[in-house]
């Protein structure tokens, strides 16, 4: 393991949006710097980062010259290109690991990492062709959903097979895309773990949130999630099991179905989570501080929660209302300073805070 870095040290981040944003928020409080590369132009961490490198993914030398500005590397989403990785890893360290990036990027072998760790997945099979779907709808059968392997993100990159006639239109389209097939899973709720790893292996957890979506995309996140003393350690320890098998560090959302049979393990996401929102105003040390602690390799705070907190997203329109939210004394609105409203764009959030006596 590297030397613990010190204040003042330059944190690189890949991607300049709303969580490379207040993940650069939170660097900063600790006394560091961040830099990020991101091929848009004025992406939102860019008003609060200390340098920010515009330049594609395939630009080997901006890479090269953003690797050695800084002591460590850390991402926001998880499809960057592998030659990118490659360029920065041969400078400077990235954290969560390449391995984590690489099981995450590709729902096939996300889902047989999860299988092989003896967690529950929905069943599931490897669809390259028009034949594959045919064979693997006799043994899962409808409903059930295709997927692309890569680059799926709120729902993107899906179809749903309400019956096997549909097998036609949902091939076509994944647009020749490698795909997987799922069984529809009968869940009451959706949950997810935010857990952290340090680099001496530390684990620290927060309390499961129930998601509610909308339209595909995360609405709101709710602590405590409506699940039993027991349901509540299975959901954490499921989630340092990945993590440890992993030699994880930094922070991971893991995504969950609530099931008669137990958790199903929908998807991992290795970076800070929308669902982890909460934790800005529900816990002392909140996810994107716990993240920028471990790739710094400093110790975890403590995942426990002071409050109830309701997070709302804000979407699009959803900016009309954020006179209306400001009347509300016990809701912090967190904005992410995006010039253009657009449908379905993520502007903001809202955490509605209840204090736990
Ligand atoms: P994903 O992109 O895999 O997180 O899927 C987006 C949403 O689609 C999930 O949050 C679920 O609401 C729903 N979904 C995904 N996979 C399944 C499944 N196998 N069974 C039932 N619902 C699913």
């Amino acid at each position: 393991m590297t030397d613990p870095l010190k204040p003042g040290a330059t944190i690189g981040i890949l991607g300049g949006g709303q969580l490379g944003r207040m993940l650069s928020v939170a660097a900063a409080r600790l006394g560091f710097r961040t830099h990020i590369f991101e091929p848009g132009a004025n992406p939102p961490a860019a008003d609060v980062a200390h340098s920010i490198t515009t330049a594609s993914y395939d630009d080997v030398e901006a890479l090269a010259a953003f690797a050695k500005a800084c002591d460590v590397v850390t991402f926001e989403f998880e499809n960057i290109p592998t030659a990118a990785l490659d360029v920065i890893e041969s400078i400077t360290p990235i954290h969560p690991n390449r391995e984590a990036l690489r099981t995450s990027q590709d729902r096939l072998i996300e889902k047989t990492f999860l299988k092989n760790l003896g967690l529950k997945v929905a069943p599931f099979a490897d669809i390259a062709s028009a034949n594959d779907l045919k064979t693997a709808l006799e043994t899962i059968g409808a409903p059930s959903i295709l997927k692309t392997r890569r680059f799926g993100y709120d729902g993107k990159g899906q179809s749903r097979l309400r019956s096997v006639d549909d097998a036609a239109s949902a091939l076509a389209d994944m647009a020749e895309h490698p795909a997987v097939l799922e069984g529809f899973v009968e869940f009451s709720a959706e949950v997810s773990v935010i857990g952290a790893r340090s680099a001496t292996g530390e684990v620290a957890c927060y309390d499961p949130g129930e998601n509610v979506h909308r339209d595909g995309i995360l609405h709101t996140t709710t602590v405590p999630a409506r699940l039993t003393a027991s349901q509540r350690m299975d959901a954490v320890l499921l989630t340092a099991n990945i993590l440890n098998s992993l030699d994880y560090v930094g922070v991971m959302g893991v995504e969950l179905f609530v099931t008669p049979q137990g958790f199903i393990v929908n998807e991992i996401a290795p970076r800070v989570h929308n669902s982890g929102h909460w934790t800005q105003n529900g816990c002392t040390v909140d996810q994107f501080e716990q993240h920028i602690r471990a790739v710094a390799g400093w110790s975890l705070g403590d995942g426990s929660r002071y409050a109830d907190v309701v997070m709302e997203n804000l979407i699009g329109d959803d900016m009309n209302r954020v006179p209306e939210l400001l009347k509300n004394r016990d809701t912090a609105l967190h904005l992410y300073g995006k010039a253009d409203v657009k449908p379905g764009r993520k502007m903001g959030h809202i955490n509605i805070v209840q204090r736990l006596s």
